[in-house]
Parts: C-alpha cells; sequence; structure tokens
C-alpha cells in the first residue's frame, strides 16, 4: 500500500512537469496583459482543467496565479459567487464558489 506522503510527491513531481517554471512564467505574463486564464492556458498547450488542480501542487506558483487573478479581475463582477464564476471569472473567490457547491 503507498503512502499518502509518496502520493503527494508524486503529485507534485506531475505538476512539475504540467507546469514547468518557463510555462508558470509565461502564463503569469499573459494573465498580466489581461488573457482569460483558460485561453492562456489553452494557448501555452496547458488542458485548463488541470491548470487550477496542478498549481495546487505548487504552492508558490498557486499564490503568484491566485495575486495576478485577483489584480486583474473585473471590479464590476460580484465576485466569490456563481455568477461571478458563470462570468468566466476565475478569481480565487469565484473558484471558491463553484467548489462549494460540490
Ligand atoms: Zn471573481
Amino acid at each position: 500500500m503507498r503512502h499518502q506522503t509518496d502520493d503527494a510527491e508524486n503529485s507534485a513531481a506531475n505538476a512539475e512537469r504540467e507546469l514547468p517554471p518557463s510555462v508558470r512564467g509565461r502564463l503569469i505574463a499573459k494573465l498580466r496583459t489581461g488573457v482569460h486564464v483558460e485561453d492562456a492556458a489553452r494557448e501555452l498547450g496547458i488542458n485548463p482543467q488541470r491548470l487550477f488542480s496542478a498549481a495546487r501542487m505548487l504552492p508558490s506558483f498557486e499564490e503568484q496565479l491566485d495575486a495576478t487573478l485577483m489584480a486583474e479581475r473585473d471590479p464590476d463582477l460580484p465576485h466569490g459567487t456563481v455568477t461571478g464564476y458563470n462570468k468566466r471569472c476565475r478569481c480565487p473567490e469565484c473558484r471558491a464558489a463553484i467548489n462549494r457547491r460540490f
């Protein structure tokens, strides 16, 4: 039987492979120019669904990603709600609103 830590280390290694530092840097740079996070991910060959779960395994990148999404989000949207998420906002508050539903 495998230990929890082995799986966690494995996932972190997978996340490293999916999101190498150069790709992370390019993703953040795209977000700062106003590109939507899912479009930016696709342009870099990252599955947008995988992006946030991979980012969870890379705490310093997740922090940077969330900070960038917070800085670039549309101030007119109701953040932290499903409405915000449905309007394609992917800031941490809107993602949390969706996660609470499952
Ligand atoms: Zn939001």
